[in-house]
């Protein structure tokens, strides 16, 4: 059988394209009745500076909006990445077989560091925690969109020497890449660049907690070209094209059924269709995350008692695994 592990970080508001692209991928594979675990990665989070009262604000608000979206704690495991403690010890086994060159080449870590003084090492082990994260759970399979693909190649490499040199102990999870338009939405004031959570420009992005009328002005304003017709041709213009991957997210279409529907119409026109269909597909959760936020003691809850669920399993596979390394009588 499959396991599917993922994580989310909780580094503030959620975008439509977290959502479209993670969150709602996630519900998916729980109504396809996958085995699914869900944490929410705030030891992740803490690799690029947090105010702590904030980051405590953050989990609840990632946990009120995973419930209002509709994933089902009875279901799928949801819980807290520092309450089980293994992914740290986990980590620690497998830092000891990373090597130092292999992670100062990825090029995440490289665009990350180029932008800082001093570099803290949380930053370098990013890759080899996420290995930690879904190796302690013999996941089979990862969610992952196309920035994270090097990622898991990381944590491949890593069981094959673990299995090397102590022999197996963790399947080797496979990625697992989404098939629709979610793979990049684009920022809505520069499409040369993807929605982004960490963009100085709070008009690029739709947020989850956005009000209708703030979706309506920032599809209004969203860039576009000075051809007035709907198309989609991602590459010679990826303003429209953005437009319409948002139309086929919140509506479930695909880009030739909702650009024959735009016919006729110029872009000012289409905007307004395309922020009455995406009003319809988050208010809804948007309103169900904000009265679920508002109960931080079941929302608490619902994290304890996937920590308690997640916990066996990572016992069982951090035990095997420091028996072979040779730490456990
Ligand atoms: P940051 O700018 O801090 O990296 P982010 O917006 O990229 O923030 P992440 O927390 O890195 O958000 O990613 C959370 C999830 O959302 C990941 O699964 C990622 O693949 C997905 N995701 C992020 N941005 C987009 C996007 N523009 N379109 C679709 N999916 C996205
Ligand atoms: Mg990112």
């Amino acid at each position: 059988p499959r396991r599917v592990v993922t994580g989310l970080q909780p580094t503030g508001s959620l975008h439509i394209g977290n959502y479209f692209g993670a969150v709602r991928r996630c519900v998916r594979l729980q109504e396809q009745g996958e085995d699914l675990m869900i944490f929410i990665a705030d030891l992740h989070a803490l690799t690029t500076h947090q105010d702590p009262s904030e980051l405590q604000d953050n989990v609840l608000e990632l946990t009120a909006c995973l419930l209002a979206s509709g994933i089902d704690p009875s279901r799928s495991i949801l819980f807290l990445q520092s309450a089980v403690a293994r992914h740290s010890e986990l980590c620690w086994l497998l830092t000891c077989l990373a090597t130092h060159a292999r992670l100062a080449h990825l090029p995440q870590y490289k665009e990350k560091a180029a932008r800082m003084k001093e570099v803290p090492l949380g930053l370098l082990l990013y890759p080899v925690l996420q290995a930690a994260d879904v190796l302690l759970y013999g996941a089979t399979h990862v969610p992952v969109g196309a920035d994270q693909l090097q990622h898991l190649q990381v944590a491949s490499q890593l069981v094959r020497t673990f299995t090397h040199r102590y022999g197996p102990a963790f399947p080797t999870p496979k990625p697992m890449l989404s098939d629709d338009c979610s793979e990049r939405l684009r920022s809505l004031r520069d499409p040369s660049k993807k929605m982004s959570k960490s963009d100085t420009d709070p008009k690029s992005r739709i947020l989850m907690t956005d009000s209708d009328e703030t979706i309506e002005l920032k599809i209004r304003k969203a860039v576009t070209d000075f051809t007035p017709q709907v198309t989609y041709e991602p590459d010679t213009r990826p303003g429209v094209s953005n437009l319409v991957a948002i139309h086929c997210l919140a509506e479930d279409k695909l880009p030739e059924e909702v650009v024959e529907e735009a016919d006729g119409l110029s872009t000012a026109q289409y905007k307004r269709v395309v922020a009455a269909a995406l009003q319809r597909a988050v208010g809804p959760v948007r309103d169900r995350a904000r009265e679920l936020r508002a109960q931080p003691d079941l929302l608490r809850d619902v994290l304890r008692h996937g920590a308690a669920r997640a916990r066996p399993r990572a016992d069982e596979a951090y035990g095997r695994a420091a028996r072979l390394v040779g730490l456990a009588r």
